[in-house]
């Protein structure tokens, strides 16, 4: 069955749910999926992430089901999974009025399967800042003037930073203006490339190729290591490039340092703008949740927006996973996003890997010594103002800067609950922004243990 009734009878049962459901449960878990495929037993729907598919099959697999057996009539098997990663979005050919006489026939099938260009990824979305500039101004000037500017534009950084934001941003501004654009992971141009071999196919091939206008590559590390791939990559960028046309080209790393792609490609790479993007600063973190909170349609705190962005450092995806998290959770609950349910949240969330290896010890020990007590003093049931205050201290440095979670920081102070640990720590948290003296012990504290 063909791939575009999955997603007909998919669309059909999402507006059902939309009735049923809260529209922020919608908007949350129901809108980004999608029907890929069925059989005779099985409907396959993909969700973005392993969190969504699992929220979905805890929570309202039945309701999911129920509706599809509805809508379609048939008794299905409802099978989630997780969007692939090299997903192909989008082939747009252009209208046949914009083709100048002379170039390559536009094919009426498309290249692949036709999907459109996930609606999330625009300039529009993209916050702006110091870590991303260059590569979002380079994507800027290539989508207002393929083929003119940059050429190939090179962009590359660590998952989860918007490469494949900017490569669909840069499609899609391209495409509304009747261009054909061709969005392609490496992956799915390796297989392409060998099925055409295989076929014999591959001046047909190449001539598909050759009557794209903007041609954005994913993910170019996973080019597979075979020579003839590369062969037929070579010759494609060639084509295009020679003809004009646009190619951009998305990596994790810079063209030197892919070492298993031939050298007169990577150094074709390197022929227009190599532009990196780096993992975001605080001030862009939080400005980037406020705009997803702001899609989403909920109300949060400065505060709360702050800590979300101060325990989440890595990557926007884990910081957009959080967020989703966190809706989910007050929604389900009925509770409102305050701090200590954040912190709450936070801590249920998978542990990260510590951002820093700094260890406990040292924490214990700093806090101590600024306050004239001991270790022990902090392990021990001491309820002196001063030592209730030191622990807090603690706490809040253990859950800020070394990203323990509560349960954790209770743990190393004694067997404490991961409550208390969350009230102090948010007591302090307050503090810092507020109290002039509490955040200059904690920056002095702060001092002494990272120097
Ligand atoms: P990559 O391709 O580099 O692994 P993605 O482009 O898939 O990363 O980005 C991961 C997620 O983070 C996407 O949902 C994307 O929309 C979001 N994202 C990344 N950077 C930004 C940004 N500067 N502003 C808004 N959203 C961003
Ligand atoms: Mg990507």
């Amino acid at each position: 069955m063909s791939e575009s009734t999955a997603r007909e009878v998919w669309r059909a049962v999402l507006g059902d749910l939309q009735l049923q459901l809260p529209r922020p449960t919608f908007e949350t878990w129901l809108k980004p999926t999608e029907g890929v495929a069925y059989d005779d037993h099985v409907f396959v729907v993909e969700a973005p992430n392993p969190f969504a598919v699992e929220w979905l099959e805890r929570r309202i697999y039945h309701a999911l089901q129920k509706t599809l057996k509805k809508v379609s009539g048939r008794e299905f098997e409802l099978q989630l999974k997780v969007r692939s990663e090299g997903d192909f979005y989008a082939v747009e050919q252009a209208p046949a009025t914009s083709n100048q006489a002379g170039s390559a026939t536009p094919t009426a099938q498309p290249l692949f399967e036709m999907r459109s260009f996930n609606p999330k990824y625009s300039f529009e979305s993209f916050v702006a800042g110091p870590s991303n500039r260059l590569a979002l101004s380079a994507s800027r000037a290539v989508a207002e003037s393929p083929g003119q500017t940059y050429n190939p534009l090179f962009l590359h950084s660590g998952a989860g930073l918007g490469k494949t934001h900017l490569l669909q941003a840069i499609g899609k501004t391209c495409a509304s203006r009747g261009m054909s654009v061709l969005y392609v992971t490496s992956e799915q141009f390796t297989n392409e490339f060998i099925t055409a071999i295989r076929n014999r196919t591959t001046e047909e091939f190449r001539r598909r190729y050759r009557s794209v206008q903007v041609l954005l590559i994913d993910d170019v590390q996973f080019l597979s290591g075979k020579e003839q791939t590369h062969e037929g990559f070579f010759h494609t960028f060639n084509d295009l490039h020679n003809a004009g046309n646009q190619v951009v080209i998305s990596s994790d790393r810079p063209p030197r340092e892919l070492v298993s792609i031939e050298d007169r490609l990577r150094s074709r790479f390197e022929w227009g703008l190599i532009a990196d993007i780096q993992a975001p600063d605080l001030e862009t973190r939080m400005a980037i949740l406020a705009a997803k909170a702001d899609q989403l349609r909920v109300d949060m705190e400065d505060s709360v927006i702050e800590l979300i962005a101060k325990r989440v450092q890595r990557n926007v995806r884990e910081l957009e996973g959080s967020l989703n998290r966190m809706v989910a959770y007050s929604q389900l609950m009925n509770v409102n996003i305050s701090l200590e349910s954040t912190l709450q949240i936070l801590n249920e969330m998978a542990p990260e890997a510590n951002a820093r290896s700094i260890d406990p010890q040292r924490i214990f020990e700093q806090v101590a010594i600024f306050y004239a007590l001991s270790v022990g003093d902090l392990m021990a049931k001491n309820r002196t103002k001063k030592v209730a205050l030191a622990r807090q201290v603690a706490m809040y440095l253990l859950i800020y800067e070394l990203e323990l979670s509560p349960t954790q920081v209770g743990r190393l102070l004694g067997g404490r609950d991961h409550s208390t640990v969350i009230h102090g720590a948010g007591k302090i948290n307050g503090e810092v922004t507020e109290n002039g003296q509490v955040r200059k012990d904690v920056l002095a504290i702060k001092e002494a243990i990272f120097a």
